[in-house]
C-alpha cells in the first residue's frame, strides 16, 4: 500500500469518527430537551382537570362545571411545541335531590306524664298549699278560708272553688281522714272530679269514608294557634294519620311561612293564598286538596283575630260556613292562653258565640302557677280541654288527662 492510500484512509477514519462523535452529542441534547419540557406541559393543565372536572352542585340542584383556572402562563423560552388540551364538560345527567329531612315524632302516649315537671309553677302554688294544709289534719275555719283562697289564686274560679271545698270539707270527716297520704288520695279524687274525666276528649281527625276529618283551630292572635296548629300536626303524624294544613291566616304572611316550615317539618302539605286573600277560600281549597291527596285531616290556621272587632269575628263564622259546603267540621278547637287568666275566660266566651267550639287547647300552662284554669274554662264553657301546650318545642303538645294532670300538680 502506498503512502498516498494510507494518508486517505486515515483522513476518511477521521471524518467518520468525527462524525459519530457529533451524531451522539446531538442526540444527547434532544433527549435532555424533550424531558425538561414534560413537567412545563403537565404544570399548564387546569387543576380540575384531573380531578374529575370541577363538578360542583348549584344552590338550584343544577349541575354547573366550574370554570378552569386560567393556566399558567407558560414560559416561552421553555416551549418550542404549542400543546392545546380541551376540557371536556361532562354531559349533563340528572341530579337527585335528596328530600328535605323530616323530623322524628315524640310518641304522643304518654306526654303529659313526661311532661308533668312543667306544672311545677302550679304544682308549688296549688298541690303543695293544698297538702300541707289538709295533710295537718282537722281544719279549723282560718285553715279553710287558706285552702279556699289557694284554690281562687290558681285561677280555679268561684263556683268551681265552692264546689271542691264543700266536696273536701265533707269527705274529710266522713272517712276520718288522719293522715297526709289520705289527705293526698282525697284531694286527688274531688280535683279529678271537678275536671269531669268522663268529658269525651278525643281529637276528631279521623276521615269519613274518602273526605278528611275538618279541625278548625281559631283564637286571639298571640295565644300559640299557629304553633298549636303545627304540634297537632305532628301529633296526628305520629298517631299514623297524615293531613294537610290550611293557612288561612291570610293577614299576615309571617303566620303562613310559620305553618309552611311546620310542615316541611314532618313532610305535610299545606295550603295557603296570596297575602290577603279570603280566609275561607284558603280554607275550601285545602279541604278540596286534601279529599284529592286521600288524607286523614285537614287542620285550618284561621286568622288571629281581637275577639272584641265584630266584623272580624264574623268572618270565622263565614270560614266555617264556607267548608261546611264541601265537608263536615269535626272539631272547631279554641285555643287560649293560660296566663291571660280572665280575659282568657272572656275571649272563650266571644268565640263560643260564633262558632260551636268543640274542644279547648290550653297554651303556656308551663309559664303559669295558674294551672286551675283548667278547671274554670271548662265549667264555663261546658266544653273539654281536649290539649295542653306545656312549652315551645315541637313535642310540647299533650292530650288533655284529668289524672295525670292532677297527679302533676301534687306532685
Ligand atoms: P298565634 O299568633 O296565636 O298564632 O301564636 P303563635 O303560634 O305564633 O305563638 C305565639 C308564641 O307563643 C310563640 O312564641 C310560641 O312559641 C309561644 N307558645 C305557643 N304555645 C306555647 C306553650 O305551650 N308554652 C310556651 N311557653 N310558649 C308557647
Amino acid at each position: 500500500m502506498s503512502s498516498t492510500v494510507i494518508v486517505v484512509l486515515v483522513v476518511v477514519l477521521v471524518v467518520v469518527a468525527l462524525a459519530v462523535v457529533t451524531g451522539v452529542v446531538l442526540a444527547r441534547r434532544r433527549r435532555i430537551d424533550l424531558t425538561e419540557r414534560r413537567p412545563a406541559v403537565e404544570e399548564g393543565r387546569p387543576a380540575g382537570y384531573q380531578a374529575g372536572g370541577g363538578i360542583a352542585l348549584t344552590p338550584g340542584g343544577e349541575r354547573a362545571v366550574e370554570a378552569p383556572p386560567e393556566p399558567a402562563a407558560p414560559d416561552e423560552d421553555e416551549f418550542d411545541v404549542e400543546i392545546e388540551i380541551e376540557v371536556e364538560p361532562l354531559p349533563a345527567e340528572p341530579v337527585e335531590v335528596a328530600p328535605p329531612a323530616v323530623d322524628e315524632i315524640a310518641p304522643t302516649s304518654g306526654r303529659l306524664e313526661k311532661l308533668r315537671g312543667r306544672l311545677s309553677r302550679s304544682r308549688s302554688a296549688l298541690g303543695q298549699g293544698l297538702l300541707g294544709l289538709l295533710g295537718a289534719g282537722d281544719l279549723d275555719e282560718d285553715s279553710w278560708t287558706e285552702v279556699e283562697d289557694t284554690l281562687l289564686l290558681a285561677d280555679l274560679g268561684a263556683a268551681t272553688t265552692a264546689e271542691v271545698v264543700e266536696r273536701l270539707r265533707a269527705e274529710l270527716v266522713a272517712r276520718g281522714v288522719r293522715t297526709p297520704e289520705q289527705a293526698r288520695t282525697l284531694l286527688r279524687e274531688v280535683l279529678v272530679e271537678a275536671l269531669h274525666p268522663d268529658m269525651d276528649r278525643a281529637v276528631r281527625a279521623l276521615p269519613h269514608g274518602t273526605q278528611p276529618a275538618v279541625v278548625l283551630v281559631a283564637g286571639v292572635n298571640g295565644t300559640g294557634k299557629t304553633t298549636t296548629t303545627g304540634k297537632l300536626a305532628r301529633v296526628l303524624i305520629a298517631d299514623g294519620r297524615s293531613v294537610v294544613l290550611a293557612a288561612a291566616d291570610t293577614f299576615r304572611a309571617a303566620a303562613a311561612d310559620q305553618l309552611q316550615t311546620w310542615a316541611e317539618r314532618v313532610g305535610a302539605e299545606v295550603v295557603r293564598g296570596r297575602e290577603g286573600a279570603d280566609p275561607a277560600a284558603v280554607a275550601f281549597d285545602a279541604v278540596k286538596r286534601g279529599a284529592e291527596a286521600g288524607v286523614d285531616a285537614v287542620l285550618v290556621d284561621t286568622a288571629g283575630r281581637l275577639h272584641t272587632k265584630t266584623g272580624l269575628m264574623d268572618e270565622l263564622g263565614k270560614v266555617k260556613r264556607v267548608v261546611e259546603k264541601r265537608a263536615k267540621v269535626d272539631e272547631v278547637l279554641l285555643v287560649l292562653d293560660a296566663t291571660t287568666g280572665q280575659n282568657g275566660l272572656t275571649q272563650a266566651r266571644v268565640f263560643a258565640d260564633v262558632v260551636d267550639v268543640t274542644g279547648i287547647v290550653l297554651t303556656k300552662l308551663d309559664g303559669t302557677a295558674k294551672g286551675g284554669i283548667v278547671f274554670q274554662v271548662q265549667r264555663e264553657l261546658g266544653v273539654p280541654v281536649k290539649l295542653v301546650g306545656l312549652g315551645e318545642g315541637a313535642d310540647d303538645l299533650a292530650p288533655f288527662e284529668p289524672g295525670a294532670f292532677v297527679d302533676a300538680l301534687l306532685g
